[in-house]
């Protein structure tokens, strides 16, 4: 790696400007980045750390991905931006590629997947009033949900811990307290527009919600003339050992927002609709200035031809089968473990208190997880690792595992 000025800060310069510059919205970890090739991440003393979180369900394809590399260096000396007012050879393919692999119509491209999800907002309250006037402006959500911190995204992200602060909110907003068919039939009326669901909740804690509920949510989404609105943004473009983590379901949403992996690191959302949402967004309604640019949908169309070349959807899928099996099996010997939940590379594992401390010790141990909702040690590693790699972290997770319970 060649040197970069930057680099020449010591770790405790970095903190200290951070400190004195940044709003305090984030609470790192002492990990310095330096760089990072295939699955593992250096930091700024050369010690390397095995990558569990994937960047936060971004880094699908690792670090260094000599592809991706090759796009990023070919496009960025061709044509990075050109704005929406004129045409490039990218947004128009890599829309054609995902409604052709998410069964879809449309697609409108943005930078983060809260705005996706915004996006995704706008559609839902333009059918209501396409099909309703002002009589149909009701977004149905669910308890525990994430979807985005901008004020859309923030309504109908149902943890007080996000909202609190920033009330009042978008109105209209109605919460889904039970993942039960009944609770789902007492939200319903012809007033809601859509229904909005993280098939697998990810920030909440890896909870995958139940078949019976998702499919009971499409039926009543058909029965009120409502949108189902699947927000994929973490659990999508294979992260489950599927393509889509609705295709679990055997239901298909009417809207689908998707961010995250799409670029593999690189910014990009998108929102796709079907054929019935087609009309939900005409000239004028949404644009931006970033989404949908040449660097980012060229990175995005190398992203998906690689997961598809490289058989990566069933490599994940064979893999996560493996690593949850393993883990079900070590929950027998540590009484720290209390639930193993998810699918594919997609796995939380409910630990109570245990879950941040096992968090340090891995990353002392040269291994990157999280902790989502406090108490879930959350993986999700990149699509790349290899069985090596799986019994490394379970031969770590063991080990930390039986330092907790030994220190208790
Ligand atoms: N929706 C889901 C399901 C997410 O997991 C996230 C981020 O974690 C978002 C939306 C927001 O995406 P972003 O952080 O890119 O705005």
């Amino acid at each position: 790696m060649e040197k970069d000025s930057a680099i020449e800060l010591k770790p405790e310069d970095i903190q200290a400007l951070e400190e004195k510059y940044l709003f305090a919205t984030y609470k790192r970890s002492a990990l310095y980045c330096s760089h990072g090739s295939g699955v593992y991440v250096y930091d700024m003393s050369g010690k390397r750390y095995l990558d569990f979180l994937g960047g936060i369900s971004v880094n699908s394809l690792g670090y260094g991905h000599p592809r991706l590399a090759r796009v990023l260096t070919e496009q960025g000396q061709r044509l990075i931006h050109c704005s929406n007012l004129f045409y490039h050879p990218y947004q128009g393919a890599l829309a054609k590629k995902l409604v052709e692999v998410s069964g879809m119509a449309k697609a409108f491209f943005t930078n983060s997947g809260t705005e996706a999800v915004e996006a995704a907002l706008k559609i839902a309250r333009s059918y209501g009033s396409i099909r309703a006037g002002s009589g149909k402006p009701v977004i149905l959500t669910l308890k525990n949900s994430f979807h985005g911190r901008t004020f859309g995204a923030l309504s109908i992200t149902t943890q007080d811990k996000y909202q609190a602060p920033f009330r009042p909110l978008v109105p209209d907003i109605e919460i889904v307290e039970e993942f039960t068919v009944d609770a789902l039939e007492k939200a319903f009326s012809d007033r809601v527009c859509a229904f909005v669901l993280e098939p697998i909740q990810g920030e909440g804690g890896i909870v995958p919600l139940p078949e019976s509920f998702v499919r009971a949510g499409r039926a009543l989404c058909d029965r009120y003339d409502a949108l189902l609105i699947a927000d994929e943004i973490q659990c999508g473009l294979g992260r489950t050992g599927k393509y889509f983590a609705f295709e679990h379901y055997s239901v298909k949403p009417d809207v689908l927002t998707l961010a995250k992996s799409l670029a593999a690191g690189y910014p990009l959302g998108a929102v796709l609709g079907n054929a019935r949402v087609a009309e939900s967004l005409g000239p004028g309604d949404h644009g931006t200035t970033f989404g949908g640019g040449p660097l980012a949908c060229r990175l995005a169309l190398e992203v998906l031809d690689i997961i598809e070349e490289e058989g990566l959807i069933t490599k994940v899928d064979t893999l996560g089968r493996y690593l949850i099996d393993e883990l079900k099996n070590m929950a027998q010997r540590h009484r720290s473990i209390r639930e193993v939940r998810g699918l594919g590379f997609m796995i939380g594992i409910e630990m109570g208190d245990a879950a941040k401390e096992a968090v340090t010790r891995l990353l002392d141990k040269g291994i990157i997880t999280n902790a989502a909702h406090e108490t879930v040690l959350r993986l999700l590693p990149p699509f790349i690792i290899e069985k090596k790699d799986v019994d490394e972290f379970l031969a770590a997770l063991d080990a930390v595992l039986k330092e907790i319970e030994s220190a208790a």
